[in-house]
Parts: C-alpha cells; structure tokens; sequence
C-alpha cells in the first residue's frame, strides 16, 4: 500500500459502525495487487471475514453487488467515485488517491504548454486532490486554467466514457496528467484539441498525436470493412453501468431498415473468446463500454464498431464528423 491511500481507518470504521460479518473487496485492475493485503489488515482489525472479487474490473460501471448480493454485508469498491444507480448491496466507495509526486513531471509539461494561453486542466480520480496544486502552478507561470465539473464527474476529472466535465471548455489545449493513453485519447478524441499527457508514472510529457493517428487510421479500417456487413451482432452489457437496451434495440431497428440482419447478445464481460460462438455474424456493434471496440480493437477477428461507428457504417454520419462515443445516463 506504499503509493496509494486507500483510507483503511474509514473502511475499518464503516466496517465496524454495520457490524458487517463478511465484505466483498473489489479492485480495478491495476490495484488488484493490494487486494490480500488489504484483506488480511481488515480480518485482523474487524471481525469481518473478506470475500474477494477476482473478476475483472475497469470502472464504477461494474460494481460487484450483482455477484455479492446475499453473500456479503458491505461491498468495498476502491478506485472509482460512485455511479448514480442503485445498488443491491451497501457500497463504500474509496478514492484510493495516488500518493505518485506529479509536480515535477508537470512542471515539465510547460514547455509542451508553451504556445497555449486557455489550459483544460483533465485528470483522474487518483490525481483529483492535487488539481488545486497544479492550478495554481500553472496560473503563476501564466496560463488560464480552466477546470468544470461534468454530469457524475467532478472538477477536472474524466472517465473513459463521459467527457462531461469538458464539454463546455473552451480551451486552446488540454494538459492530462495521468498514466497511459487510454484518456487522452479519449479527451482529443472528444475535443479535437491538442492534448499533453504529464505522466508521472513515467516522468514522461508527450503529446497525444501519433498514437492518435494511429488509432483513427484503425478506426477507418475496421468501418470500411464493415459497410461489407450483412449480419451484425449487437452487444448489450449486463452491467448495470454500462446497460443500454434501448440503445441495442434501436440500433436493431436502424439496420433492419437497410435490409441487413442484427441480433442481440447480452454478455457480462466481452471478450474474443466469448464471441468465437458468434462468427457467422460479421461485425458486431458495442453498447457496453465505449472503449471495448476503440482500445482493443486489435484482439478481435471481426469488426467491432461504437453505436456512433455504426452509423458511419450506414451512411448516417460522414467520418469527417466521427465522435467518440459515450455513456450518457452517468
Ligand atoms: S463504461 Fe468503460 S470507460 Fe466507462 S467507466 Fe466503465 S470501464 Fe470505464
């Protein structure tokens, strides 16, 4: 638990306060690392017994009260602020801030910032507590930093697929600080503005570009072979996070209409292996998460396309106006 808080007195109170008898432990995916530690700090300072989610896990979208419910008392998510949906099992959700220093790599992104005056301050849930630090850096060096909060986000933070917080910045670029591409792609993708990523975890500043590129080229591929398509499969979550039914069933309706075939499949977690069944159809469209078909579009055989995709697929939207897809109901 070296570089993470993850507010261990709070769950041992929260534990203690419900006199819970057993409690369901999840991680993200990333944080799994922690999960018997953890487990055996709460065993020892409670009389709780600790059941340990070994699903995967990537978001707030995919709370495990659907598997826990009637085992356990109280569900500990770490790593992800709470979704407005009701749970069927009390949950505490723990931030799990980052204890990573970020200032020095930020510091090293004004150069990168150099020619930008509006700056769209973006992060994650495990940097949130230092936004006001890195805002105040930025404003003494200069620059106007623009920070909003979004539907079910707060100031400055984004999810993979809800960009709410930024939907009304009108930055000139937008510095992210955090790990990985996975958000920063998602933010130009979203803005179609210049994004610095400050990634501490690398001591690294880059710019989103290339990789960028990269991926909208993918994207065109797997569209254009799409439109070759004359069966799709639509894939519905049954996370409740993710769930979007109504989406599925429209987009059945769309293509219907073009003479084409569709079927509905509801799958918990969506992977190749649990498409092999399914290859007599020839592409297949996501409503669960937005980012199955964009970040791992390289594992799967067929094409797997964003509701938002699929209408390019029919003619509905031009590529020059491709968009990203998102979660709206978060
Ligand atoms: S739907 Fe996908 S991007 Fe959104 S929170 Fe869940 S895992 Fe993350």
């Amino acid at each position: 638990m070296l570089n993470y808080d993850f507010k261990m007195d709070e769950v041992i109170e929260k534990i203690k306060e419900i006199n819970a008898k057993t409690v369901g432990l999840q991680f993200p995916e990333g944080l799994k690392i922690h999960a018997v530690t953890t487990a055996e700090i709460i065993e020892k300072e409670t009389d709780a017994m600790v059941l340990i989610s070994g699903d995967p896990c990537f978001g707030a979208c995919d709370v495990s009260d659907n598997h826990m419910e009637g085992m356990v008392d109280l569900i500990i998510h770490f790593g992800h602020i709470e979704f407005p949906i009701d749970y069927k099992v009390p949950v505490l959700f723990i931030e799990a801030y980052s204890k990573i220093n970020v200032m020095d790599t930020v510091k090293k992104s004004l150069e990168f910032l150099e020619e930008y005056q509006k700056i769209g301050l973006v992060t994650t849930i495990q940097h949130l507590h230092l936004l006001d630090e890195i805002k105040n850096f930025l404003t003494e060096n200069g620059k106007k930093v623009l920070l909003n909060e979004g539907s079910g986000t707060r100031a400055g933070q984004v999810l993979g697929c809800n960009f709410s917080s930024i939907k009304n910045i009108s930055a000139d670029a937008f510095l992210y600080v955090g790990s990985g591409n996975f958000h920063a792609l998602g933010i130009t993708l979203f803005t179609e503005k210049q994004v610095i990523i400050a990634d501490p975890y690398m001591n690294e500043v880059r710019n989103i570009n290339e990789f960028r590129d990269r991926i909208l080229r993918i994207r065109f591929a797997k569209i254009t072979k799409a439109k070759e398509a004359r069966k799709f499969g639509i894939i519905v979550s049954s996370k409740r996070g993710q769930l979007r039914l109504e989406l599925a069933k429209s987009i059945k309706n769309m293509i219907n209409k073009q003479r084409k075939e569709a079927f509905i499949i509801m799958m918990d977690n969506i992977s190749p292996d649990v498409l092999l069944p399914y290859m007599d159809l020839d592409s297949f469209v996501v409503t669960a998460c937005p980012r199955v078909a964009i970040d791992d579009a390289n594992m799967y055989k067929k094409p797997l396309l964003t509701p938002k995709e699929l209408e390019i697929v029919l003619g509905k939207r031009e590529w020059e106006d491709y968009k990203i897809d998102e979660i709206e109901h978060i």
